[in-house]
């Protein structure tokens, strides 16, 4: 039973039910070339949602060739200002409906409400603060040391038709992340969102008609990796965008170089969050139990090994642990719940084997009862908060990205020997350091290798402050000035008078 005993379930948003969900291609809403549908279910009970079209590459064609045409027609008429104006119209809309978007992705991913309300609140600031940066484009002027009849500057310009792939874990706001800055910058996008969670850009799709976004300047195809294929190796296509697992971002690399895309990879983590013993250890062990639970672990900058200075490991892994276990675990759509299930089946049963490796391996679980966790709730696919300790960091659950609720808890000696450990993964997204001493959280941010460092806190997050990963954690960064940058062309001109 998901819901709160004695309480009726909070009935689903209309949207997520009903007919199947369609295609938009050109500003229209059509069936796939195939006819094909495929599943999508709600991860809370296990029961079906509205289905969703199943695009093919026919499909794909016909939005990249869409997409091509706004870029080329009344999309690429647009002055900044003009697309300023409509950003900033797409963010009002989408703040206007906000509890609705927040309640389809409690449903459609099984995000808690109170997590999908920031995930919507967020897309709304990320379209505004990107509907300020469409005004802020510009090329520079450049002395140079030719003649001095001729004149250098540069030119910025959209890098033109974008392939946005996104994940399920908050589909809403990866959307948005992917939509702003390229349309920002002027480019045209066709949006393939993750099967097990596509309600909510589809609805996104229908606000940026609303918005007053010219047809094909958006087009969102749903569908399975052949979509994401297609739209990989598509020469009509000039850059992806991709977000999504490493093994996957791997595959993009490989499908994009036959065309030699632009791309943006923001890939997986095995983020170290990293507690010294002279930390404000109540706010630190709150913030280890949320920086690794938040949507149930399914967030690629979640900060997944603990590891804490020996001296209090015992005591503050208790404090997480007391934390943990008090975390309501149960239906999404109850405002009191802190943490929902897994996306899918297969997401359940992929984590539940890394519980069982974390236990074969040696480690034990000092929160999470597994067995207990699908009695309760039958159907739906809920793993709970496990913290893990005596972990070693050659252990499976210390290396492997496992994208659920399982966090290990790591002794450790020292700024070296932890810095040793932390950078100790081919990943390199996020990083949270703990401690009241400045000379040694200066130490430890240039020494870990991360694309972000969160000092006595973990997680922030803002549309104006770059987010992305070093080394196998991907390349290019969303938010910030960044990622406009990363949708625009330069080009270099050379003027000379003349005669
Ligand atoms: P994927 O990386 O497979 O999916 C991300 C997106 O890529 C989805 O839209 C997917 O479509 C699409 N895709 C799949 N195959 C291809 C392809 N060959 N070319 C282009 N696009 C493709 O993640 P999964 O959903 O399979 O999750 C697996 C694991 O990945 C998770 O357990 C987790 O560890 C990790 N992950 C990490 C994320 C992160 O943000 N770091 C996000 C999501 C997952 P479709 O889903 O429809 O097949």
């Amino acid at each position: 039973m998901v819901q709160t005993p004695g309480q009726a379930r909070r009935s689903l948003p209309d949207f997520a039910t009903g007919q199947a969900k369609r295609l938009l291609i050109n500003g229209v809403w059509v069936e796939a070339g195939s006819g094909e549908t495929i599943e999508s279910v709600d991860p809370a009970t296990g029961a079906p949602l509205a289905p969703l079209a199943l695009a093919g590459a026919a499909d794909v064609d016909l939005a990249v060739a869409a997409a091509r045409r706004a870029l080329e027609g009344d999309w690429g008429a647009f002055r900044p200002a003009d697309r300023a104006r409509v950003l900033s119209r797409l963010a009002d809309l989408i703040e206007d409906r906000a509890e609705e978007f927040a309640a389809i992705d409690a449903v459609d991913m099984g995000a808690p409400i109170m997590t999908a309300r920031w995930m919507a609140s967020n897309a709304v600031s990320t379209f505004r603060y990107a509907a300020g940066q469409a005004l802020t484009i510009h090329g520079d002027t450049i002395e140079h040391s030719q003649t001095r009849s001729m004149f250098a500057y540069s030119l910025k310009e959209p890098v033109g038709v974008v392939g946005s792939i996104i994940p399920w874990n908050g589909p809403l706001f990866a959307a948005a992340w992917k939509l702003a800055p390229a349309l920002a910058a002027g480019c045209t996008v066709v949006l393939k969102p993750a099967e097990q969670a596509a309600l909510t850009p589809l609805l996104l799709g229908e606000l940026c008609i609303e918005a007053g976004l010219p047809p094909g300047t958006v087009n969102v195809v749903t569908g399975d990796g052949v979509a994401g294929a297609a739209l990989t190796e598509h020469r009509g296509v000039d850059k992806i965008a991709f977000t999504g697992s490493t093994a996957t971002g791997r595959r993009v690399i490989k499908g994009s170089a036959g065309t030699i895309k632009r791309l943006t990879l923001e890939l997986g983590g095995k983020s170290p969050h990293i507690v010294f013993a002279d930390a404000d250890l109540d706010r630190a062990a709150q913030a280890a139990a949320m920086g690794a639970f938040t949507l149930s672990g399914q967030v690629c900058a979640a900060g997944t090994r603990l590891y804490v200075e020996r001296d209090v490991c015992d005591e503050f892994t208790e404090r997480v642990a007391r934390i943990t276990r008090s975390l309501r675990v149960g239906d999404p759509l109850d405002d009191q719940t802190v943490l929902g299930p897994l996306v899918s089946r297969e997401q359940f049963d992929r984590v539940s084997a890394y519980v069982k490796t974390g236990s074969e391996q040696g480690a034990s679980a000092i929160s999470g009862d597994l067995p207990k966790a699908q009695e309760q709730f039958g159907d739906g696919f809920f793993v709970p908060p496990t913290l893990f300790t005596g972990v070693t960091d050659e252990m499976t659950i210390a290396q492997e990205e496992i994208f659920g609720p399982v966090l290990s808890a790591i002794p450790f000696d020292g700024v070296d020997d932890v810095l040793t450990k932390a950078n100790n993964t081919p990943y390199g997204l996020a990083a949270g350091v703990w401690t009241q001493d400045v000379s040694r959280a200066l130490e430890m941010t240039r020494g870990l290798r991360a694309g972000m460092v969160f000092v006595n806190n973990y997680g922030a997050s803002d549309p104006a402050v770059p987010f992305g990963g070093y080394k196998m954690s991907g390349y290019g960064r969303e938010n910030g000035r960044a990622a406009i940058e990363a949708y625009l062309e330069t080009k270099s001109v050379w003027m000379e008078a003349a005669s």
